[in-house]
């Protein structure tokens, strides 16, 4: 756990390519005890916030991004240490998050507050919360702005992920993001890049997620065997140290254009920053491919 600002934590910071969310804690100092933003996959909230000396029971309100798996699993864990605990997620994301959490036996776990504003507004302790509706990664995509300490902050979840194919919306997501850029947060609380500051980065980051999305709607939807299109998004995507992206990039350009020379060098550059580990696996998987092809 790390300490971004008083009062707000990074309780599980993400590493790449790891299959969870980061997860933040905001301490109200009042009645209204302690607030998570997102639950991360596989979480064991008992065991690790005992270990830095905080008891989860405090937990009382649970902010959810989104209800993909890997920042709403943790619910399960938080549901059993108490059922009390509040759920916020917008309605359109709702469903899903229950899907995926009462899968564990019958836990009964419902999603208690649903958004079904463009802004609501949340007051817990002394902070303030606008929480905004940005769908384009998933339909009910939730993303929650406060004063914290004098600093804007903003929870975003997966800007980085861009309008996946299951629920994302292209058009939805360019427009959600143009709105975040305008709130001028001071610090960013990514899902997966976990802490972005200062306020000229937030938007350089954002920015470069607005970036990557249209190089996946391109890459996509115009021409998936045009090699420029898969090297400008190994590009980008090593812009933002996303390097597992970045490698099969990398690999898809070389497969189209063995010989292109940037992309070579591009390759070895990302290698300096990856775990042996990923890389195997994404060889591996870009080996079906690459015989799929052939
Ligand atoms: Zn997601």
């Amino acid at each position: 756990m790390k300490q971004i600002r008083n009062n707000l934590f990074i309780l599980k910071e993400c590493k790449i390519g790891e299959l969870t969310s980061s997860i933040y804690l905001l301490n109200t100092e009042s009645e209204d005890g302690l607030i998570l933003i997102d639950t991360g996959f596989n979480f064991e909230f008992e065991r690790e916030m005992k270990q830095i000396g905080i008891n989860p029971r405090n937990i009382k309100h649970c902010l959810i991004t989104h209800g993909h798996y890997d920042h709403v699993d943790g619910c399960k864990a938080l549901f059993k240490i108490n059922t009390k605990i509040r759920f916020y997620a917008h309605q359109e994301d709702s469903e899903t998050t229950e899907l995926i959490v009462n899968n564990d036996k019958n836990l009964n776990f419902t999603v208690t507050d649903r958004f079904k504003e463009k802004i609501s507004n949340l007051k817990l302790g002394k902070y303030s919360i606008s929480c905004i509706h940005i769908p384009g990664h998933s339909p009910g995509g939730m993303a929650y702005f406060s004063k914290i300490e004098n600093k804007d902050v903003l929870f975003a979840g997966d800007i980085c992920g861009g309008a996946v194919k299951n629920g994302g919306d292209y058009e939805a997501f360019k427009k959600s993001l143009q709105e975040l850029l305008e709130l001028k947060a001071d610090i960013l609380c990514d899902g997966h890049m976990n802490i972005i500051q200062p306020s000229e980065e937030v938007s350089k980051y954002i920015e470069g997620c607005l970036e990557i999305n249209e190089y996946l709607h391109i890459g996509i939807d115009i021409d998936p065997n045009d090699s420029t299109n898969w090297y400008n998004l190994a590009l980008v995507s090593y812009q933002l140290k996303i390097y597992d992206n970045a490698y099969k990039a990398c690999l898809y350009t070389l497969h189209l254009d063995e010989n292109n020379l940037k992309a070579k060098q591009l390759r070895k550059r990302i290698l300096k920053h990856t775990p042996s580990k990923i890389i195997e696996d994404i060889m591996s998987e870009f080996g079906e491919y690459s015989r799929l092809e052939k």
